[in-house]
């Protein structure tokens, strides 16, 4: 277990094996063990690690529920430097954590990168939140009493994340998390598995250094949807938030809510845009191109269905042909393509499927060729499809994990609306006009049916200020900013009587 092997020798795996061990990572940790790790930009392998066993899983939530027991002791705004400084460890080690983010789920760099200031971002925020848990005090109806509320640390937060953001969404709950008093176990994608153990690792570090942060406070396990389970089932757990597939939460949200647990679910999105008659096309242009292809349309926000006014359809369309057909397609860190590859063969195999679908509704369809040339075989590259289709229906209504755009036409604004709001999902959603109704119209309780609404920008990306998150299948839950916080907290109503009378509420007389 202890003894080092060399990781496999080939070029990739290299690089990863210096970048791990520049965040402190031991060599044993991520090249012996059963589970391949491999890299979506040539297929490569690049590490191998070891799944948690069911009894080292119950050990660690053991281990997190008595670090959680010490830890609600610490004053919160104490516990929110222990953030500040892993904020700041981030900071130092961005670069070999964005490089592996790029290796590990194939990013183009400057988005690696980017998934790490998220997480310094998310920090910043926590260590603020730390003097805010603020709760509320009401007007009591009976004299002399005082009715208040607080917020107290509820136990060990489960954090169950997908490939696609393989380390800002641990740090979206973590962050929370621990300045709420709580400690955190995390069972991220059994395809990245390596920016995971670098980020644990990292945390690690920190907390090794700080005066008070009990053993356990950050722990993972690795594995698949099996050693997911053990987390989901274990009543130690009050919380779990869970970020994937739909299919993933309707299992996970049905076993959480049977112990009576509480569930954050992050779930599939099928966002779209309307592009309305007095939108700046321009604008609307480049939005919509970063929207639907960034990220390899592997992003949950990516944008996934376009319904454009007839009058501005022959403008706008032609133009985005164009974007799509010379989009630059290929590895982000041998090039300085705009998209990289998709993550496996699976999520290709997903996509040839649903355009075969599209093709099958009547649908048009530009683009969507796997890219060999210059790529191994294990590698899948594709130009990402822009599809006409003719109805919102067959594989337009359902969230295919891979760079297609479907694109709709509209004639009526209702008519938009409906469409919009007419599939499953609920994640985000804009709009593309400078028509102030429009625009409120479509803010409104009548408009966007989605947890984000966005005006003159895209469906993709998102602050980590406001709360993330969508409705219907979507999930409903809410993470990052604004008051997600309150997820990770258990609330206390107290009434306090300060007289010496003992009167009861509502009037009720009880004189003994
Ligand atoms: P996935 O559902 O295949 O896996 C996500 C995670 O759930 C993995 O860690 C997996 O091991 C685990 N898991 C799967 N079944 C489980 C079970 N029954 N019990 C416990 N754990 C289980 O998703 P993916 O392919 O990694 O990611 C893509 C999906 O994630 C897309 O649908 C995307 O929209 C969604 N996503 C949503 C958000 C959001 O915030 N709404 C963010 C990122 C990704």
């Amino acid at each position: 277990q202890q003894a080092a092997v060399k990781p496999a020798e080939n070029g990739l795996a290299q690089a990863v094996a210096q970048i791990l061990s520049s965040l402190g990572v031991a060599p044993h940790v991520y090249s012996s063990g059963e589970r391949l790790v491999r890299s979506p930009l040539t297929g490569e392998t690049i590490g191998r690690v070891k799944d948690t066993t069911p009894a080292e899983a119950r050990a660690a939530i053991a281990e997190a529920h008595d670090a959680y027991l010490a830890w609600r002791a610490v004053p919160a705004p104490r516990r929110g430097e222990l953030v500040r400084l892993l904020g700041d460890a981030l900071r130092q080690d961005k670069e070999a954590l964005g490089r592996l983010v790029t290796i590990e789920v194939g990013k183009i760099v400057s988005e690696g990168l980017g998934e790490v200031q998220e997480m310094i971002d998310i920090c910043d925020f926590a260590v603020g939140l730390s003097r805010q848990l603020y709760g509320l005090t009401m007007g009591s109806e009976r004299p002399d009493h005082r009715l208040m509320e607080q917020w107290h640390p509820i136990g060990p937060v489960g954090v169950i994340s997908a490939f696609n953001f393989p380390v800002a969404v641990w740090s979206w709950n973590a962050a929370l998390a621990l300045v709420c008093g709580d400690s955190v176990i995390w069972k991220p994608s059994e395809k990245t598995p390596l920016t995971a153990i670098a980020v644990t690792a990292l945390f690690e570090r920190v907390a090794a250094k700080f005066d008070g942060a009990p053993k356990g406070l950050a722990t993972l396990l690795i594995g698949g949807r099996d050693v997911g389970e053990i987390l989901v089932d274990d009543a130690r757990v009050p919380v779990v938030s869970a970020t994937g597939s739909t299919a993933m939460g309707r299992i996970v949200g049905e076993r959480v809510a049977k112990r009576f647990g509480r569930a954050i679910l992050e779930l599939g999105g099928n966002n779209a845009s309307i592009v309305c008659p007095s939108a700046d096309l321009d604008l609307a242009l480049r939005a919509i191109a970063f929207g639907a292809m960034g990220t390899a349309g592997q992003r949950c926000t990516t944008l996934r269905r376009l319904i454009v006014h007839e009058s501005v359809y022959d403008k706008l369309v032609p133009r985005l042909k164009q974007v799509y057909a010379n989009v630059s397609v290929g590895n982000p860190i041998a090039s300085d393509a705009l998209v990289g590859p998709l993550i496996d063969e699976a999520a290709f195999a997903g996509m040839q499927k649903a355009l075969a679908a599209a093709r099958d509704i009547g649908a048009t369809v530009h683009g969507g060729e796997r890219h060999t040339a210059g790529h191994s075989a294990s590698a899948y590259y594709v130009r990402p499809a822009l599809v006409e289709a003719p109805e919102q229906t067959g594989p337009v209504v359902e969230e295919t994990f891979a760079p297609i755009l479907y694109v709709l036409k509209y004639s009526e604004f209702e008519e938009a609306i409906r469409l919009q709001n007419g599939v499953p999902q609920g994640l985000s959603s804009s709009i593309f006009t400078t028509d102030m109704r429009e625009a409120d119209r479509f803010l409104s309780a009548t408009g966007s049916d989605c947890g984000i609404a966005n005006i003159n920008m895209g469906s993709s990306g998102a602050e980590i200020g406001g709360a993330f998150g969508g409705e219907k299948e979507t999930g409903g839950g809410r993470e990052s900013g604004s008051d997600a916080w309150k997820a990770y907290m258990r609330r206390m109503t107290s009434a306090v009587n300060y007289g010496r009378a003992m009167p009861l509420a509502q009037g009720v007389k009880f004189d003994i």
